[in-house]
């Protein structure tokens, strides 16, 4: 039977980042992963700079793109720029890769193609049933997706947003024209946006919704595609997937030895689906909790609820009245916004840039509603 003192289940960034982390701080770590890198995670892989931060190494060599200019669509489309990149692309692929190979370096040991089938906590200890034999562990962390495992037996309520991507390859002039630029269309679903990101060869061409029930999303993407005169011939690799949502109901995200980060733990934008950064963000949070409380696992349970609280949770909480509002009035607030490209580019400024920034988005809306009854549309 092997032996670790914290097994994390899922190398995603999430997992990834804190395994490099607790190694690096000489830590014993084991990373437990079903597939084996490089595997295809399907996501936009749109980075955020409030992002950056987050993510202690250099990652610019997994960097396809850096976007500096939007074009936003409803009624009409919408062209801004910024003098500083708001998205950085990357393919999931390569970054994970790229993560994982970094927290292996540190000195975690790392376990492919082995998938954690349940998970057994005993006074003491957990012990992690996997397909190559049992892994015993003092804390384990489940960083293993929007259909986490670990999780499944802690959190009761259950609540997704959902997107569907593919890969095109245009011609090479739509490609040239496409690069450094992130295209979003407000009008091709409800309740949430179609996008075009460049990647190095290709576009990643999606729509993500946070009303799924209201939403056929395949027929969306269809949709999508045929407006943007992407023919099916020019796409490969078409996928869709869940994002897990926080609920006010429930916001497990530790028990008895177990902590759960990244979608595992329900932590995506509402409104715009970006799960990295909150995600990456809980990985800092959860390694700051074990490092501080040293062997002392309840302590380091209860220190990373009581940061995550402080620190994620009230951001949340905004962006979810923020994607409500948002979405619910978005015929009104795009018609104001599209004779405001000052504001509209003031607007996604800080929905990129995030973090205290991003506590203006609601007296921004504010202002939008605000004109709205002085009936400025
Ligand atoms: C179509 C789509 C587009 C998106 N676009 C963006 C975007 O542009 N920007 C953004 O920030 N977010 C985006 N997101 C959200 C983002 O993909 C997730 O929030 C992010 O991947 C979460 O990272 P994670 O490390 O928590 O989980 P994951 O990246 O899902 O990694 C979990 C890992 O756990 C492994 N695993 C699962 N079960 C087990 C098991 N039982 N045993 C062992 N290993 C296991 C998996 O193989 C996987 O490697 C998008 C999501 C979707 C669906």
């Amino acid at each position: 039977m092997q032996k670790h003192e914290i097994a994390i289940v899922g190398a995603g960034p999430c997992g990834s980042l804190l395994a490099f982390l607790l190694a690096d701080a000489g830590r014993d770590v084991v990373l437990l992963e079903k597939s084996r890198h490089p595997r295809n995670k399907p996501c936009g892989g749109g980075i955020t700079p409030k992002t950056r931060e987050f993510i202690p190494v250099a990652w610019d060599n997994s960097v396809e793109d850096e976007c500096r200019r939007a074009s936003l669509c409803y009624h009409r489309t919408v062209e801004l720029e910024w003098a500083e990149p708001v998205c950085y692309m990357v393919q999931r692929s390569r970054f994970d890769e790229f993560l994982c190979a970094t927290a292996r370096g540190a000195g975690a040991a790392l376990w492919e193609d082995t998938s954690v089938r349940s998970v057994e906590k005993e006074r003491n200890h957990v012990t992690l049933h996997t397909e190559r034999g049992p892994v015993l562990a003092n804390l384990v962390v489940g960083a293993d997706g929007a259909h986490s495992r670990v999780g499944a037996g802690m959190r009761r309520v259950r609540r997704y947003a959902f997107a569907a991507v593919t890969e095109v390859c245009p011609e090479p002039s739509r490609m040239e024209a496409s690069r450094g630029k992130i295209s979003v269309d407000f009008s091709v679903i409800p309740g949430g946006y179609g996008w075009i990101f460049p990647k190095g060869d290709h576009l990643n061409v999606g729509v993500y919704t946070v009303y799924p029930q209201a939403a056929s999303i395949a027929a969306h993407l269809d949709r999508y595609l045929e407006k943007q005169g992407f023919g099916e011939a020019l796409q490969t690799n078409r996928r869709g997937f869940p994002i897990p949502l926080r609920t006010e109901s429930d916001q497990t995200v530790a028990r008895d030895r177990v902590l759960l980060v990244g979608d595992a733990a329900a932590l995506a934008d509402p409104l715009t689906g970006e799960g990295v950064h909150a995600g990456c963000w809980s990985a800092l949070l959860a390694a700051e909790a074990i490092l501080k409380n040293s062997g002392n696992y309840g302590a380091a349970v209860s220190g990373y609820e009581r940061l995550m609280g402080q620190k994620i949770w009230p951001q949340l909480r905004e962006s979810d009245r923020l994607a409500s509002v948002f979405y619910r009035y978005l015929h009104h607030a795009m018609s104001y916004l599209e004779k405001r490209p000052e504001l509209a580019r003031e607007f996604w400024h800080a929905v990129f840039l995030g973090q205290q920034e991003k506590l203006r988005l609601l007296p921004i809306l504010g202002r939008i509603l605000a004109g709205l009854v002085r009936r400025e549309v």
